[in-house]
């Protein structure tokens, strides 16, 4: 089969024909229908971010999967071909926490093989294009949202990047009823489509002071929860700024940079918080289908374009220079 592999040591990436895997037991093999393309792939990429499991030798990159179940392993019972599915980030063996597509071999293939217990029902009318992103690009900014800010409603709330994360992130922040949604983000177009999609206020932090102009909309008293889905040091110190007291900040983007905090009184006086987030817990994926079924929530504006395989290093591309201001973009083997 063709599978899109990253060296991890020398950071070569390429196309190559690969044999098809097996699923060892309580292991599932799923054709791949579409996977996301996402900033985490291109920290992987740059040879900035590597998962903690796998250090050496060459690996499928890929984690917003979906696709369909082509075979079962030895002890798998409650799945057969042809099931639809969508496949959850993380499992754990041991002790240990593992992700697909960083961990061990991922979706940007023709077939990937997965722990059955990662596998979740997809509900038949959801396309598997806007499955797919559910697994990261929507299950991540929900569990930062209602698990790690545990954001109730009324609460006022300002994102930094309103992306390929941070547009889900407004449209749950709306849809748990957190208000005003205040958005910042540097692209006219991403503006527009989060004022679009849920945010009351947003801020172009290139034209004016962002904290400034977040204090005026909350009454000088700053928001209850602020959250960083880029991942630069200056907006994480932001966040602090831009927090209320006892705010919590939630940090999400992933930063490889130093940060200095010049004012740690914050803290201390103001009791704020920084709370780190990664991925979602295994029950964030099946929620959320439930409630796409429901048409509570909708993210099929999101798919902004779909490449095949050979097509990847586009897609990339398109990704890294933000060409057409991309929500997701997905490939279809
Ligand atoms: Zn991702």
């Amino acid at each position: 089969m063709r599978a899109a592999r990253l060296n991890l040591e020398t950071n070569e990436f390429a196309l190559a024909d690969v044999p098809i895997p097996d699923p060892a037991p309580g292991w599932v093999r799923v054709k791949v229908k579409s996977c996301g393309v996402c900033l985490t792939d291109l920290h992987m990429l740059a040879g900035q971010l590597r998962g903690p499991h796998r250090q050496t030798g060459e690996l499928t990159l890929g984690h917003e999967i979906a696709g369909e179940v082509d075979l079962p392993g030895e002890g798998v019972e409650n799945w057969q071909a042809g099931d639809r599915v969508a496949i959850s980030l993380l499992h754990y063996r041991d002790g240990a926490e593992y992700t697909v597509g960083l961990d061990f071999d991922g979706g940007w293939a023709e077939y990937v093989v997965t722990p059955a217990e990662t596998l979740v029902r997809l509900p038949d009318s959801l396309p598997f294009d806007v499955a797919s992103i559910v697994p990261d690009a929507v299950s991540t900014p929900w569990a930062a949202i209602t698990q790690t800010a545990e954001v109730k409603p009324g609460e006022s709330v300002a994102i930094w990047g309103v992306g390929g994360v941070g547009t889900h992130a407004l449209q749950i922040l709306r849809f748990v009823g957190a208000a005003p949604i205040i958005a910042v983000d540097p692209l006219p177009e991403a503006r527009e489509r989060a004022l679009r999609l849920g945010a009351d206020f947003v801020i172009d932090p290139t034209a004016e002071d962002a904290v400034a102009k977040i204090k005026e909309l909350t009454k000088g008293v700053g928001v209850n929860v602020a959250f960083d889905f880029v991942g630069i040091s200056a907006i994480e110190v932001d966040l602090l700024r831009a927090a209320a007291p006892f705010g919590r900040t939630i940090w999400v983007g992933a930063n490889t940079q130093p940060l200095v905090l010049e004012t740690p009184g914050m803290l201390l006086f103001q009791r704020q918080q920084i709370r780190g987030h990664f991925a979602s817990g295994p029950e964030a994926v099946p929620e959320l289908l439930d409630l796409l079924a429901l048409n509570r929530l909708d993210f099929s504006e999101s798919i902004t374009d779909s490449f095949s395989l050979e097509e990847i290093e586009t897609a990339i591309d398109r990704l890294k220079r933000k060409v057409g201001n991309p929500v997701r973009l997905v490939v279809v083997p």
